[in-house]
């Protein structure tokens, strides 16, 4: 089975990366024809203002990948830039394309949504409101009494997606007057309610995506898919719009010109999404995140800050594994099924203290990389070799990647000019 997926370059992989996506690419490439590629032209999409980091993080993510184990004997491992038919398909695919199936793929309005909720959320919190304070919405009075300490600021939380939500998807577009009014609802104060609204309004946020790219960015993923016929493509749950795109996109392209593309089908994943320290998503830019490359000292040092059952102040108070990303962690890292009970029952009856059940996952994480960590080394102290890996691999596909494109450019009646 033909397998096609890639990976944004945005820096050094993180265990949020490993356990969503590189496990699954290592049992992949066991039993399929897999090609893994660096999607560089796909950071552009909505990092294109500051590019000087790409080529580090190119580089960062050749030796982390190879790291792990994606190997080069059993996947074509490429550099998507490099094969330039990639980008003259996109580019006929995007003649036959309408218009309407992007602006309505939800991927590309959820993403946006994401963005400014996040900086409304990071603005409102930065700015310390106090949510007990706040006279909420009528509905939510009952909730928000009942709720108390971390538990209340979660629930605020909730309450401003929710009314976020609303306001982000009416009818009339982003509906800033609705918005408005609930954050006033929640008791913030009018100056912070005004300054946020004009910098979501006015300001950057969401505006880096109004590009061309970025919108037709499906497009091209059509295209990487679509250029090696793959049959199969592995995505998360939110990726399947996108893979039903590709299909239509192909079909289209059959149905007008000649059969030149198969309907690739989607391999759903298993969600493994380990969350970063603070309890949110593992995150480079929520500074959350525990790095393949990290050292001991950093991990221990991470793992340390990492949140724990908020309601146990004291090493006395009984805690609840069920609610402690630490122990999301040890269900991974402790491999001993004997130990993880022991910790879960102490935690219940108070006999463990939070810092020690730390170590013991520090100890534990430090082992699952410890052989990353050495591979990692020797792969930079022979960078060459290892790139070479990837430009091989990027010439074979450039080969396949013409093919395609011999069948496309004749089913389109294009001209076909060879050197
Ligand atoms: S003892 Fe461990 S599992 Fe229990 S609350 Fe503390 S860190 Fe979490």
């Amino acid at each position: 089975m033909r397998i096609v997926s890639g990976m944004r370059p945005t820096g050094k992989l993180h265990l949020g990366h490993y356990f969503g996506v590189i496990k699954n690419w290592l049992k992949l490439q066991e039993e399929n024809e897999c090609f893994f590629f660096i999607a560089d032209w796909h950071a552009l999409t909505n990092r294109y203002k500051d590019t000087k980091d790409l080529k580090e993080n190119i580089r960062q993510m050749i030796i982390d990948w190879l790291a792990c184990g994606i190997d080069p004997n059993k996947a074509t491992l490429f550099i998507q830039s490099g094969v330039k038919q990639h980008a003259e398909l996109a580019l006929l695919f995007s003649m036959i394309t309408p218009k309407s199936w992007l602006e309505l793929n939800p991927s590309y309005k959820d993403l946006k949504f994401n963005l400014m909720y996040q900086y409304l959320k990071d603005f409102l919190l930065g700015k310390k409101i106090k949510v007990n304070q706040a006279p909420p919405p009528e509905s939510y009075d009952e909730a928000l009494e009942k709720a108390t300490g971390k538990q209340k600021s979660k629930i605020f939380e909730e309450y401003l997606r929710e009314a976020f939500h609303r306001a982000f998807y009416s009818q009339k577009g982003i509906d800033f007057e609705y918005l408005r009014e609930v954050l006033l609802k929640f008791g913030i104060q009018r100056k912070i309610v005004e300054e946020a609204i004009s910098n979501l309004e006015e300001g950057d946020v969401g505006k880096d995506l109004d590009t061309l790219g970025f919108l037709a960015y499906p497009v091209l993923q059509a295209a990487d898919i679509l250029i090696y016929k793959a049959q199969k493509v592995p995505v998360g749950e939110d990726q399947l719009p996108h893979i039903e795109l590709t299909r239509e996109i192909a079909r289209r392209f059959n149905n007008l010109y000649k059969e030149v593309f198969p309907e690739p089908e989607a391999i759903l994943t298993e969600e493994a999404k380990l969350p970063g320290i603070d309890g949110r998503k593992m995150s480079k830019s929520y500074n959350n995140a525990i790095y393949l490359s990290d050292s001991e000292d950093e991990v221990n040092q991470k793992v340390l800050q990492m949140k724990t059952d908020p309601q146990r102040v004291k090493k006395t108070d009984p805690g609840n594994p069920d609610v402690c990303i630490v122990y999301d962690y040890h269900k991974i890292f402790t491999k001993d099924e004997e130990l993880l009970k022991e910790i879960d029952t102490k935690c219940r009856n108070a006999e463990i203290g939070c810092v020690d059940c730390k170590k013991i996952l520090a100890e534990n994480i430090n082992k699952f990389l410890q052989p990353i960590r050495e591979k990692r080394k020797e792969i930079e102290a022979n960078l060459q070799e290892y790139e070479k890996i990837f430009i091989d691999g990027t010439l074979k596909c450039r080969k396949l990647a013409e093919e395609t494109m011999k069948e496309a450019r004749d089913a389109m009646n294009l001209y076909d000019i060879e050197e």
